[in-house]
This record gives structure tokens, sequence and C-alpha cells, in this order.
């Protein structure tokens, strides 16, 4: 095997806004008539502040690195970062070749469905329809007068929260990339869809893939081949699952002692997950 992405010992700020904002503080401050320095001062702590601390990792081709951590510690920008979006401020990022990258929030322009799954490339009947049933999308056109020749945005349907992350979901596995970012891919997906395109799309259909997932369900961090927990920027843990066992019983114990953690909505999850590690990291 080889490897597909390296980080060794990154990190990174946003210090661009920071600047940015800082200068309209500074502004704002000499029109109000305050002394400068006590927003220069507030800024600097923040400016040396990185988003990103001392990361290391590397993914082989085909495998699944999952990224979990509290919120706001990181994991998008982690994205970012790997996009090139975001550049080191120390460190070594290495990868080669084709990124898909699935955000958040798809962006949603004006046109058929099928339009905003393919995103330009062209139409592959197989390839596409494989995509379509991995994301559980099926379903949704059969309902549809137009299927998925319907138009969206002006004048047409409008997705579900659901609808519109799986379709962005699906527009990124359609891309043929060699690594693939999927930021919290599940996090408007009800616990049974969750589950089913974890199985049926992240698992099966992606996997000789070289996969990045942020999420925060268990299931998922032990089935990935890597995983990746994030705190405040720094790596709390890298590793595989038994090793995260071993090297973090108390958070371990404290996540899988909780019977119902898998089975709640990804967004109270994520605040049980910021919990947990807040304590952890204060405990240790
Ligand atoms: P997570 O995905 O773990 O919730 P993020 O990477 O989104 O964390 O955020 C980490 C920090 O970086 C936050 O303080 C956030 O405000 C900041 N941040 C994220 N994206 C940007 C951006 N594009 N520009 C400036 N700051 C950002």
């Amino acid at each position: 095997t080889t490897t597909e992405l390296e980080l060794v010992n990154v990190s990174a700020s946003w210090d661009e806004g920071i600047g940015e904002l800082f200068e309209k503080i500074k502004q704002e401050n000499k029109a109000n008539g305050q002394p400068n320095c006590d927003a220069s001062l507030f800024f600097t702590n923040l400016y040396i502040t990185p988003v990103l601390k001392n990361i290391s990792l590397y993914l082989e081709k085909g495998k699944m690195l999952a990224v979990a951590g509290s919120t706001g510690s990181g994991k998008s920008s982690l994205l970012m970062m790997i996009l090139g979006e975001l550049v080191p401020s120390e460190g070594k990022i290495r990868h080669s070749g084709r990124i898909s990258f699935s955000p958040q929030t798809p962006w949603i322009m004006p046109g058929t469905i099928r339009d905003a799954i393919l995103f330009g490339l062209t139409y592959d009947e197989y390839r596409y329809t494989s995509v379509i049933k991995a994301c559980q999308l099926e379903e949704d056109f059969a309902l549809l007068p137009e299927k998925d020749k319907t138009l969206l945005v002006e004048g047409g349907v409008t997705l579900s929260g659901g609808q519109r992350a799986r379709l962005g979901l699906a527009r990124a596995v359609y891309k043929d990339a060699d690594l693939y970012l999927l930021d919290a891919p599940f996090t408007h997906l009800d616990i049974v869809t969750e589950k089913e395109i974890f199985e049926k799309c992240v698992c099966k259909l992606m996997a000789s893939k070289t996969r990045i997932v942020v999420t925060s369900k268990l299931e998922h961090l032990k089935r990935a081949d890597k995983i990746l927990l994030l705190h405040n920027g720094d790596c709390y843990f890298y590793g595989t699952f038994s090793e995260l066992q071993a090297q973090r019983p108390d958070f371990s114990s404290l996540l899988l002692g909780m019977e119902a953690y898998d089975n709640i909505n990804a967004e109270r999850r994520s605040s049980i997950l910021t919990e947990t590690l807040r304590r952890v990291s204060v405990d240790e």
C-alpha cells in the first residue's frame, strides 16, 4: 500500500480573517476615541492561538479516517487545510491527486436535481445509479413527478435538510477522486438512514476509496481504519479504536458506557462528545 495523505506536525491559524477583524476593531476603537493598545493586546493573544496544533497523521490508499471532536475543535478547518484553503504555518502536508469535498451544507444551484448531482460532470448511467442507490435518493425521486429531472430552487421543489445532505454526499461520491473529504455528511439524517448510508455508501460503494469522514458516532469510529480526535485544535488521540480504548480509557469508558449515545441525533451527540472531551482533558 502507498500513502495517500500525510500530515507531519502541522499547525495553522485562520490569521487572515482575524487580521481583518483586528483592523476593523482598531478602526472602531479609534472612532470611539478608545486607546489602541487594548485591542492590540487582546488580538495579539487571539492571533497566536492556532486553530490546529501540531497535528500528524497518515492515511494509506483505500483507507478510512474518522475525524471526531468537540465543537469548534478544528475538524472542518482540517479539511480546509487538506483542500489548500488554510495554509499551515508549520509542518508538512503531502498528498497528490484529485480531491472530492462534501461540505456540511452543499451549495445548490438552480437546475434539475440530476444537474445538482453531476455538478458539471458527464452523465454515466451505471455510476449515477449506484451513487443514487447508495445515498438512498431513489425513493425520493420516485415521489417527484419528473423524478431527478425536477427543477430545484427557482419555482421548483425545496429539499429537506436530509435530502440536501444526501444530495451533497451523492455529488461528492459521483466525482472520481483520489481522496474524499466528507464533512459531517449525516447531520440531518435520522438514525436509520444514517446507518444505512454509512454502510451502503461510505463503507461499501467507497470501499476502495481513501476517505476522511467527520463524524461523532462510535460505530463509525470502530469501522474506520484510523481515528483522529480533536479538542481545541489539539490532537487528543490518533490511532485505531482498540488503541483508543487502551490509551484513553477514561474517555472510552465514558462514551461506551452511554448505551444510547449512538442512537441520539447528531447535534446532541456533538454536545455530549464536547462535554466528555472537556471533562477528560481537565482531569488529565
Ligand atoms: P469544528 O469543525 O470542529 O466545529 P471548525 O474548524 O469549524 O471546528 O472551527 C474551528 C475554529 O476555526 C473556530 O474558532 C472557527 O470560528 C474558526 N474557523 C472555521 N472556519 C473558518 C474560516 N473559514 N475562516 C475563519 N475562521 C474559521
